[in-house]
């Protein structure tokens, strides 16, 4: 229970979280075998008044604040990690163009508030994603337009989107300070999507690079300021990482959920296993772990809601979450013995699924990195 958390808030997880059971549970196993982009969740979720979420009602959506963000995504994550990822990665596309773009550009949020368009963030290139300032992207400026030139890796939801924010260098020689978003629809002549990469995890994920060799764009497209393109991505990532741990903290959720209920049910020298103080170590340090992950998240959300700054609170959150995930995970599995190495159990999904959040918005080392600014007395 979470003191600080008003009946409202309980209210709205009960509400998602039975919308989860009753309509994501019995096609997540499958989207995950299939290897199939979940259509049917999104647009399910549309209908709910899931998607969007955190997009203002003047701009077609739901206009609710980051902590009901974060429960949705928490709650999503606990049945479909691979639906709460796409919600994750369409937040970060949402976000920078609410922060940053034009009245104009913030007209095409309607559609993606309603799961008829996706949008992508696009930054991770296939020569690094920790190293921002150091992408080969360039936008070279002929008149009125840009055209772009170079590669991008990793970019979720990429074979299904309509629209891409992506960063190119229009100084390079500035390095970092000669980055400018660019906002560039599907379809654009010279713009190519895919092939799909196959993950270990978050298989029904539609991710791919994309290539660009002289893709034209208006200026009209510059999302923000031209060379200010590092700021909009920094601005976006940090706050965006509380949405990621909040995906993590779903997962952890599902680890302890699963994790309890085999120990209960597994029998060993006429024992059920829960009975043992091996196992109960594995299950009370996933309760403890879980506890403190949540009370992380929502308080790195409600920052945000106050307007506050987040990047240690963010940072520290992405890490601590993740990395619970990926210790508690390994436990659920040794908890679980071979079922929980079978494939077609939710465990094993979940230990593929896990690695992901340690890597997307910054690896942990990226988020030590982050927090090791904060050491330094001057
Ligand atoms: C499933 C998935 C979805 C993703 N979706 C997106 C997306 O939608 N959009 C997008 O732009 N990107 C996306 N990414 C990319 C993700 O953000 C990058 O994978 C991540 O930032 C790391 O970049 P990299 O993989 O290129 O590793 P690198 O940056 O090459 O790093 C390799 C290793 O070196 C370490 N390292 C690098 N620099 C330092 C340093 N200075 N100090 C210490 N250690 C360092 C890293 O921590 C890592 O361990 C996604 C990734 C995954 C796995």
């Amino acid at each position: 229970m979470i003191a600080f958390l008003p009946q409202e808030y309980e209210e709205f997880r009960s509400k998602v979280r039975k919308f989860c059971e009753n309509v994501l549970e019995k096609n997540a196993m499958r989207w995950d075998e299939e290897e199939e982009f979940p259509y049917d969740s999104l647009k399910a979720m549309a209908e709910e008044g899931i998607l969007g979420l955190g997009i203002p009602e003047e701009y077609g959506g739901a206009g609710t604040n980051r902590l009901k963000l974060v429960i949705a995504i928490e709650e999503v994550a606990r049945v479909d990690p691979n639906s709460a990822f796409i919600m994750e990665v369409e937040s970060l596309f949402d976000a920078t163009i609410l922060l940053f773009g034009s009245e104009e550009q913030k007209k095409i949020l309607k559609d993606v508030a309603q799961g008829k368009k996706i949008g992508t963030f696009a930054l991770t290139e296939p020569t690094g994603g920790t190293d921002v300032a150091g992408i080969k992207s360039i936008a070279k400026k002929e008149n009125d337009r840009y055209l772009l030139y170079g590669s991008k890796y990793f970019i979720t939801n990429a074979l299904v989107a309509s629209y891409f924010v992506v960063f190119a260098k229009t100084a390079p020689e500035l390095k970092g300070k000669g980055i400018t978003a660019f906002l560039v629809e599907k379809g654009t002549e010279n713009f190519r999507v895919g092939p799909k990469i196959h993950l270990t995890g978050f298989r029904g994920s539609a991710i791919a690079g994309l290539q660009y060799n002289g893709a034209p764009v208006k200026k009209e497209n510059i999302i923000g300021k031209e060379n200010e393109g590092i700021k909009v991505a920094m601005t976006v990532l940090e706050r965006g990482r509380v949405n990621i741990s909040a995906l993590a903290l779903g997962m952890l959720q599902r680890v302890y959920e699963e994790s309890v209920k085999f120990a209960n049910f597994r029998k060993s020298m006429e024992n059920p296993i829960v009975n043992y103080q091996f196992i109960q170590n594995y299950l009370t340090d996933m309760l403890t772990d879980l506890e403190a992950s949540r009370l992380m998240v929502y308080n790195t959300a409600m920052l945000i809601d106050r307007n506050m700054q987040v990047g240690m609170n963010a940072a520290s959150t992405k890490l601590f979450v993740s990395e619970a995930l990926m210790r508690h995970v390994k436990n659920g599995v040794e908890i679980m013995g071979g079922y929980g190495y079978t494939r077609g159990t939710v465990m094993e999904r979940l230990a593929r699924d896990a690695h992901n959040t340690t890597l997307s918005l910054g690896t942990s080392e990226a988020m030590r990195l982050v927090l090791s600014r904060y050491l330094r007395m001057q």
